[in-house]
């Protein structure tokens, strides 16, 4: 039970307030692919990249201790997120990515907001 989860971040469970205080309902964790925030009605798929796993141009930098064993793992990650996503619009969803850094306090509303634009251009 000691298995690290990076999943439930504080960021992102700030952000999954905000969106359930805007009277959203969405699903955590959804389906088989794992949608870190799924509007399964509206086909939606929110990730929030972890700056670290995903390679965020901003913070990420791969340990200089290990380096043979970070950058195929970090590279595979990517892959797989890509394939990922490959696999979910294939199947109808549209994808949002959004960087953890992005949700600090202050930019979780404007995520919010962009999250709600995003939902009402797609489906008018
Ligand atoms: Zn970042």
């Amino acid at each position: 039970m000691s298995k690290i989860r990076y999943r439930d971040t504080r960021p992102e469970i700030a952000f999954r307030k905000a969106l359930h205080s805007a009277g959203l309902k969405y699903r955590v964790n959804y389906g088989k692919e794992r949608i870190d925030i799924a509007f399964p009605n509206l086909k939606l798929a929110i990730f929030i990249d972890g700056c670290f796993w995903h390679g965020c141009p901003l913070h990420s930098h791969i340990p200089k201790s290990n380096k043979r064993y970070w950058v195929p793992k970090l590279k595979k990650n990517l892959q797989r997120a890509k394939a990922k996503d490959l696999r979910l619009k294939k199947d109808g969803w549209k994808i949002l990515h959004v960087w953890e850094h992005q949700l600090t306090a202050d930019k979780i509303s404007s995520t919010l907001k962009h999250t709600l634009t995003f939902m009402t251009t797609s489906y008018p």
